[in-house]
């Protein structure tokens, strides 16, 4: 029997929750189901987009930002539908907690301000170098290593939590083997359910038959054990697609592309919507088109500008993107005719010039023409993670039905309802890393901030 302030399950984002927690003074134990999760979890594979709406990294920038734009860009990008707490707490703790990643974790934390993100009208999506997740989890992890206040328990998975007096945390390691952690509190933060497939048939249908990339262990266990306690759950339904996998390489190509001007065209030649409208919602779009796959069409311009990201830089690597000198050749090359590509193309060249305000497809902002040689990346439509789970308030504690805290029960991440309302169309980039790390730097705020039951005993 171990006895704690916090259990954290789950090693992803909620490592900020442990590291904070322990920044109070209070001990933590961390207990991951995954040996390999410095790779293998959805932080580590992310692309390490993480909002601040306010930073000081945004004002040296001189980029002009507040809470509150940042949080009328969510209400419009989920047509009011995201939970208006968990959203409004996010957006405020967004720029405080990019800058206590520099300053309390480490992490070389950076602005990137060479491109746009749908649906963010300022540009406050902070990263580190390399732009991939991999090195914020290293980050975080090695924090963790290195604090006398954090245990961590690996492989080892949490079976059971009980409240009494607290939290009762039972833990199983690969071999069957239990251990019961006794805590003031626990931090759900297993993410959500994108790995079971009846789940996610359930819930998030319109997505089952894509491909799923990301955690294994992503087995809806938060949702098992928060509501197993009584625990209420909302928007179950929301998700994050990705529309640009790279159909040989597995990896992300990244929007990046388009939001340089690349477009995205069907197995057919044809371009079907816009694709600055987000990439979350286009993969159930392509998802419907001919086999469920396209190619995201590229230049020598976009190809230099997007090796900012190691995933792209992974899919070139590869091999996966082809190369032609003109349009004519790389309608050969991709098998659909040159008068449909060069139609598509011609379209939103058009609106680059300024000579027309729209494309065929509604596109209204390309950032310049496709000029040969022309470069195309098969893309096959992906989940990523699932974005509902359960209730949480403001401090991320967990809500029954009442909308009553349960008691020492925090979630975070996937494992919480998040900020993305319902469906795919919600997501806006770092809606997923924000309630990983947002959340568990409020639940450990939280903790600290509550006396201990001897304390406020006779
Ligand atoms: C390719 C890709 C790119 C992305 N890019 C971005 C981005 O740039 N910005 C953004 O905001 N979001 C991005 N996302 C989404 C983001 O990765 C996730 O939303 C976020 O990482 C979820 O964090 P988490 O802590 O909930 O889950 P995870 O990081 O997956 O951590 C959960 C951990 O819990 C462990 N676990 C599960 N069950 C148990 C159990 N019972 N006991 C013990 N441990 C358990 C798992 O093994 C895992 O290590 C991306 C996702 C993908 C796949």
């Amino acid at each position: 029997m171990v006895d704690t302030d916090l259990v954290v399950v789950g090693a992803g984002g909620g490592l900020a929750g442990a590291l904070r927690a322990a920044e109070h003074g209070l001990d933590v134990v961390v207990v991951e189901a995954d040996e390999h999760f410095r790779r293998g979890n959805n932080t580590a594979m992310s692309t390490a987009m993480v909002p601040g709406a306010g930073s000081r990294f945004q004002r040296a920038a001189g980029i002009d930002d507040s809470p509150e734009l940042f949080l009328a860009d969510v209400e419009a990008k989920t047509a009011g539908a995201a939970d208006r707490r968990v959203a409004r707490a996010l957006t405020t703790v967004s720029a405080s907690l990019v800058e206590w990643l520099a300053d309390g974790v480490g992490l070389p934390i950076e602005l990137p301000v060479d491109m746009d993100y749908p649906g963010h009208s300022a540009r406050r999506v902070h990263t580190v170098p390399g732009r991939h997740g991999s090195s914020l989890l290293r980050g975080l992890a090695d924090a963790v290593a290195a604090s006398d206040r954090i245990d961590l328990l690996c492989p080892s998975r949490a079976v059971d939590v009980q409240l009494r007096d607290g939290a009762v945390v039972t833990v199983s390691d690969p071999s069957g083997a239990t251990e019961v952690i006794t805590a003031r509190a626990v931090l759900l933060a297993t993410n959500g359910f994108g790995a079971d497939a009846s789940l996610v048939a359930e819930h998030v249908g319109e997505i089952a038959g894509a491909t799923y990339h990301g955690s294994e262990y992503a087995r809806g266990d938060a949702l098992r054990l928060g509501t197993a306690l009584g625990a209420a759950t909302g928007c179950l339904d929301a998700y994050q697609g990705h529309a640009a996998l790279s159909a040989a390489a597995r990896t992300l190509v990244t929007w990046t592309t388009v939001m340089h001007g690349a477009v995205v065209v069907d197995a057919d030649g044809r371009r079907f919507a816009d694709e600055t409208a987000g990439y979350s919602e286009f993969a159930a779009w392509l998802a419907a088109r001919p086999g469920a796959r396209g190619w995201v069409v590229l230049d020598q311009r976009i190809d230099a500008l997007s090796r900012a990201f190691g995933d792209y830089r992974d899919v070139v690597d590869s091999g996966a993107l082809r190369w032609a000198g003109n349009v004519a050749d790389l309608a050969g090359l991709l098998g659909v005719p040159t008068s449909v590509l060069a139609g598509e193309l011609a379209d939103a060249a058009a609106v680059a010039r300024g000579e027309q305000d729209a494309d065929r497809v509604g596109r209204t902002s390309v950032e310049a023409p496709l000029a040969a040689p022309l470069a195309a990346v098969e893309i096959v439509p992906a989940l990523f993670h699932t974005q509902g789970g359960l209730r949480v308030d403001e401090h991320a504690r967990v809500l029954d039905a009442d909308e009553r805290p349960l008691g020492p029960v925090y979630a975070s991440g996937g494992a919480a309802v998040g900020m993305s309302g319902h469906g795919a169309a919600g997501y806006l980039a770092g809606n997923g890393l924000l309630p990983a790390l947002g959340l568990a730097h409020l639940a450990a705020d939280h903790l600290a901030a509550t006396p201990r039951l001897q304390e406020v005993s006779p």
